[in-house]
Formats: structure tokens, sequence, C-alpha cells
């Protein structure tokens, strides 16, 4: 892993649907593009900030796991927000900060349910608090692009 935090910005594709969303648990994936430039060793849970198509900005978890879809080839991005959105936001612009990294979970759902609570608290931290008001995650761009 490339050191945190890790941006990416891109537009937010469909998965499998495996999302749990019925337990209000919906995570917005990142596409191929993105998810291919990830350095080989980022598998896990990361907090941060991230924006959907405006200025706005919200705390956020996300995965980067292999996809047992793609026979665990390739891997996939998902975030789920912490903020309730009036819509399904699929081919907005998601732009996202990886700050804090925390032991990767067994299960999607028992991360991100896990990780909440943590990552609400962590991110008020000044050290983390800062990034929320980062020009990347404010400004978005209409290329797919990820750096840090
Ligand atoms: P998919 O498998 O297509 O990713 P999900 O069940 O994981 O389906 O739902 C993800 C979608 O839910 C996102 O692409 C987005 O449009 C919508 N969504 C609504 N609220 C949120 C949120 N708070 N965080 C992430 N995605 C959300
Ligand atoms: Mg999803």
């Amino acid at each position: 892993m490339r050191h945190l935090p890790y941006f990416c910005r891109g537009r937010v594709v469909r998965g499998f649907g495996r999302g749990p969303k019925h337990l209000g648990i919906p995570t917005a994936n990142f596409p191929e593009q993105v998810v291919d430039n990830l350095p080989d060793a980022s598998t896990g849970i990361y907090h941060g900030w991230a924006s959907v198509g405006s200025v706005d900005v919200h705390k956020m978890v996300v995965s980067i796991g292999w996809n047992p879809y793609y026979k665990n080839t390739r891997k996939s991005m998902e975030a789920h927000i912490m903020h309730t959105f009036k819509e399904d936001f699929y081919g907005e612009i998601l732009a996202t900060s990886d700050q804090k990294r925390t032991d990767s979970l067994d299960s999607l759902i028992s991360a991100i349910q896990g990780d909440t609570e943590e990552a609400k608290k962590g991110l008020d931290l000044p050290e983390h608090l800062k990034l929320e008001e980062d020009n990347f995650l404010q400004v978005p761009k209409s290329k797919i692009m990820n750096g840090h």
C-alpha cells in the first residue's frame, strides 16, 4: 500500500447486488479502472471521507477485497457512505480518501457494521478531520482517475 491517505475517484458502477442493502448497508462500487490501479497489498477495510457528485463530504467505510465472482483474480472496491441519500446514485462521480486501515474482517457485512462506530469516532480526530475539506473531495472532475 502506498502511503495513506489514498485518494480514488470514479463513476459508481453496479456490483452484483450482493451489497447487504436490505440491512441498510449499500456499498457503492468503484469501476474496474480505479480498482485495477490499486496497489496489490491494498486489501482491507478503511475509513475516510467521501463525496458523491457534489461538495458534500461524508464519512465512509470502504472495503477493498478479492472478488469471488472472478475466482479472486479481480479486486473490488466498495464504499458505504454514512449518509442517507434520497435515491441511488449509480453513474455519479464518487471521490474518496482512504485514510485509516483497520484489520480485515471475515465478511463485508460484519466489517462495515463493526467499523462504522470506529470510523465515526476516528474521523473526528484532528489528523483525519483536516481532509474533510480537501479539494480532491470537493471538486468532482468528470474523468476517472485515482492517485494519492
Ligand atoms: P451493488 O451491488 O450494485 O453495488 P448495493 O446493494 O451494494 O448494490 O447498493 C449500492 C448502491 O446503493 C450504490 O451504488 C448507490 O447508488 C446506492 N446507495 C444509496 N445509499 C448509499 C450509501 N449510503 N452508501 C453507498 N451506496 C448507497
Ligand atoms: Mg455494492
